[in-house]
């Protein structure tokens, strides 16, 4: 694959608002033309479902890591291979690759629900290729939990390279996580913005910026957020009088972007778990030794939480609560992907540990492919005002 081949359409001289459409338009299209484009010009995939991901062992090899998380499609062709009560993002991610709008050459998922622990058998049923589950571990308490998840690491890494043809090297993948450490600090540096001046930057737009690295090469995407945040920092808009919110439920199927958009007209979102697999490593991964077992020390040390990963150590009604504080929100949208289990279980005690702490908060439910948002509006309107007249 040469180097200087781009896969977004070129944005550079376009303004802030030309640059948000354009990532916009990518996110929407269930067709991933970046992914096509990197297939035509001969390079792999290997497609992984949410949460987190490990994509620096699949960048290592020249392999396109490509995030997994549904489109806003029917979802008509992958009917017959599932139950009804299951939640959309199962549904629309086997969609995707059964009427071959994405290709792949490898699939992974992980068991973090019952619907998608079964995702890797029945997708392996339908396509010629490799279909791994990764078991990230239960129960990172235990001692053994970060060598059991570098165990994890090699076997995948042996998988990506039967694929990619050729063994991938320590250097590799030290370089490809000093890559993955820009873009996570870039990341952090966008919430840092959404926390300190949302006003520069609206959620939608700061979604879309942020989910387009899903499925571009990573580097190609740390060139378009180093010049965006730069644009985002400079801009003029004005603070208005608008509520500081928390969004809590987007950690595996993702709202859709107009939901997004009701919330930033009455609500500043300084905070949320949307992709949070995209930002799931907290600080910087070592560069020095084993480059493998500093990943899965990161995963174990210095990560986030999310209501599918059990860790003793980040009670998740507490992380809530420090996500509140630390972004200095006013409230919390406690919301849940319609039929996900993990996240509908969370609700219960992320509600009665915003009660007892007296944070307000608004409970509610999103589908990916839904398409009427004037519900969300007016009930957010209205709790909002509630709060403000009370
Ligand atoms: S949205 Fe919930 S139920 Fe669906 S795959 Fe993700 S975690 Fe599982």
């Amino acid at each position: 694959m040469k180097n200087n081949i781009k896969f977004l359409d070129d944005w550079k001289g376009l303004t802030l608002d030309e640059i948000f459409n354009l990532c916009k338009d990518y996110v929407e299209d269930p067709e991933y033309p970046t992914v096509k484009k990197w297939r035509e010009n001969g390079g792999k995939v290997v497609g992984h479902f949410q949460v987190y991901f490990p994509e620096e062992i699949v960048h290592a090899a020249g392999l396109l890591p490509v995030k997994i998380c549904g489109a806003q499609s029917e979802g008509m062709e992958s009917e017959a291979h599932f139950g009804s009560y299951l939640c959309s993002i199962i549904k629309t991610s086997l969609d995707i690759a059964l009427t071959k709008s994405i290709e792949l050459d490898m699939f992974v998922t992980h068991p973090i629900c019952d619907a998608a622990r079964n995702l890797g058998a029945i997708w392996g049923r339908n396509f010629p290729y490799k279909c791994q589950i990764l078991y990230l571990p239960q129960n990172p308490n235990s001692k053994l939990s970060i060598d059991y998840l570098a165990d994890e690491y090699n076997r995948l890494k042996r998988d990506i390279e039967s694929v990619a043809g050729r063994e991938i090297t320590d250097a590799e993948i030290t370089n490809s996580v000093e890559i993955y450490n820009q873009s996570r600090s870039m990341m952090r540096e966008l919430y840092d913005i959404k926390r300190e001046t949302p006003w520069l930057i609206e959620a939608q737009d700061a979604y879309a910026l942020m989910a387009v690295a899903g499925f571009i090469p990573r580097e190609e995407h740390n060139e378009l957020m180093s010049t965006v945040l730069a644009m985002v920092r400079r801009g003029s808009a004005k603070k208005q009088d608008k509520m500081r919110i928390v969004f809590e439920g987007g950690f595996c199927e993702q709202p859709p972007l107009d939901f997004l958009h009701a919330i930033s007209r009455s609500c500043y979102l300084v905070d949320d778990d949307l992709m949070i697999g995209l930002r799931y490593i907290t600080e910087d991964i070592p560069l020095s030794g084993d480059p493998i077992h500093n990943m899965a020390d990161a995963y174990i040390e210095k990560s986030s939480y999310s209501p599918v990963q059990h860790d003793l150590r980040k009670p998740k009604e507490e992380m809530l609560l420090r996500r509140v504080r630390d972004s200095n929100a006013e409230a919390v949208i406690v919301s849940a992907a319609k039929m996900c289990e993990p996240g509908l279980e969370e609700q219960v005690a992320y509600s009665k540990a915003l009660d007892e702490a007296g944070i307000p908060h608004f409970i509610s439910e999103f589908e990916e492919n839904q398409t009427t948002f004037d519900y969300i509006s007016i009930q957010l309107e209205t709790f909002v005002e509630n709060l403000l007249f009370a």
